[in-house]
């Protein structure tokens, strides 16, 4: 096993995670009706909540509770994201890790996993296959190894970026991988991501300390908890949280990721983009007892009480879940899915069937093709959207809160919302899935309120439906 000589790296960092404060208001009596009711108020009032008062809803026993914390959270997405959802893919580049994560496929002790870095030339089959079924937003994923150093990350990014076929181009990368210091993510900015994810996995120290083995780089929890302040640092501004839910208490990490949120906000004046709450799946070469396992009703619980208690934070629910479930959590308030999902390496371009095992991270729920995706969400009255603009057009961080705009929605986004659905439609749309998108398309446009805008937006469909004029952003 190799020993990491520069560690711990964490010195100077500050750790914002009391778990004693936490596990104490969690350990509070339960709320009565009128306290919850006051706390839901505050929520759709559209105003972020202390955790304290996130604690109030977590700590609710009563069935009839949690309804009206679900019904609100539905309102409140409602009212602060209207009906759209944005649609991404995961292009996972490498599995080699010199961490030993012990719920993960990927971690370096595990013999079982055939390790694999796509070659440039891999890269760029994996990101045609992508485009050619319509993807135009990635995350790209990396295990943590010297090989995956910033310059390497940097190239593969320019590498999605360069890769077009046909009228296909990736506008947006996203990027999970290991926490960097404050140079490295100069570089990797520089080639121009989207958002930069790190997960917490678990804010709780002593389980954290029994997941992350001490003499690793993932072993130091301050480092890793002090990865997106210095991602803010190097001026990267859009930042993705995330804990790996069925690793301790699903509440506790709840409370934690809004603190980590308030503490971002705090000190940089803008809190995470997005947060991610995956559940731990089965993967190859993991066995874990004793876990947390979250039951579907906590995780709607969970999901529920995110929305809740941070209005204008993106949510992200991944293909780790199951179709039926997936659907029912979206109205809750999630904001962004993946969908066609493979998380083997090569899996897009060698679409085979079956997941091959000896290379992935673990087990997906959803398997479902982008288009059948799609189609559900057009058939359920979302408003399925791959929108890139505000990222280009550099409206992100303190300069901009997309859901605090008022009118934002209805001028810029739900109008790009259109125009991306159009595209994907007219280039890579089943004719089922065509038919109905443009049926909604043309529900969608009845309800443009302004007459100018409404006609803006159908001249630039219009020149999607009959010509080549592609990526019409407002
Ligand atoms: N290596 C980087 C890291 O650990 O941050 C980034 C990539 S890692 C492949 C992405 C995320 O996958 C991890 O942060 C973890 O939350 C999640 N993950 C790992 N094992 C999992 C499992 N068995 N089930 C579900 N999610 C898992
Ligand atoms: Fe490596 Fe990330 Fe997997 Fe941990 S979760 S073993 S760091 S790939």
């Amino acid at each position: 096993m190799t020993t990491l000589s520069h560690l711990p790296l964490s010195t100077g960092a500050t750790d914002f995670i009391d778990d004693a404060r936490l596990t104490e208001i969690l350990e509070l009596p339960a709320p009565d009706k009128s306290l919850v009711g006051e706390v839901l108020a505050k929520s759709l009032a559209k105003q972020p909540l202390e955790v304290a008062e996130v604690a109030v809803l977590l700590r609710c026993t009563d069935p009839e509770q949690h309804e009206r914390i679900f019904e609100t959270a539905r309102q409140l997405k409602r009212d602060v994201y209207g009906n759209r959802i944005v649609l991404f893919a995961p292009l996972y580049i490498g599995n080699r890790c010199q961490n030993d994560c012990q719920y993960c496929a990927f971690r370096r002790s595990n013999p079982e996993v055939e390790r694999r870095t796509l070659t440039e030339l891999e890269i760029r089959a994996e990101v045609e296959a992508l485009e050619r079924e319509g993807h135009k937003r990635l995350i790209v994923v990396f295990g943590e190894h010297r090989q995956y150093s910033p310059d390497f990350i940097a190239r593969t990014i320019d590498t999605v970026y360069q890769t077009r076929t046909g009228r296909g181009e990736i506008r947006r990368v996203n990027i999970n991988a290991a926490p960097l210091d404050v140079d490295g993510y100069r570089i990797v900015s520089s080639a121009g991501i989207g958002t930069y994810q790190v997960f917490q996995e678990t804010y709780h120290h002593q389980t954290y300390a029994r997941y992350h083995p001490p003499n690793t780089r993932k072993g130091d929890y301050l480092y890793r908890l002090d990865a997106l302040s210095r991602a803010q640092q190097a001026g990267i501004d859009d930042v993705g949280i995330g804990a790996l839910f069925g690793l301790y208490d699903w509440r506790f990490e709840v409370l934690a990721m809004v603190t980590h949120g308030l503490h971002l906000q705090e000190r940089f004046g803008v809190g995470p983009h997005t947060i991610s709450f995956p559940r731990l799946q089965p993967a190859h070469g993991v066995e874990l007892d004793d876990c947390h396992t979250v039951s579907d009703y906590d995780f709607k619980r969970l999901v529920a009480t995110l929305r809740l208690a941070v209005p204008y934070t993106g949510l992200i629910l991944t293909a780790r879940e199951r179709a039926e479930l997936r659907r029912e959590v979206l109205g809750f308030g999630v904001s962004q899915i993946d969908a066609g999902t493979r998380v083997e390496l090569g899996g897009y371009a060698s679409r085979s069937g079956l997941p091959s095992a000896a290379s992935e991270q673990f087990r997906i729920a959803d398997m479902r093709s982008l288009d059948e995706v799609m189609r559900e969400l057009i058939e359920d009255n979302y408003l399925p959207s791959f929108c890139t603009a505000c990222y280009r057009l550099g409206r992100t961080g303190e300069h901009f809160m997309e859901f605090a705009i008022p009118g934002f929605i209805q001028n810029l986004c739900t109008p790009n919302a259109l125009t991306t659905l159009m595209e994907y439609l007219m280039d890579y749309g089943s004719p089922e899935t065509r038919a109905a998108g443009v049926h909604l398309i043309q529900r969608e446009l009845e309800q443009i309120p302004q007459p100018a805008l409404r006609q803006h937006v159908q001249q630039r469909l219009r020149q999607i439906q009959e010509t080549d004029a592609r990526d019409l952003y407002f």
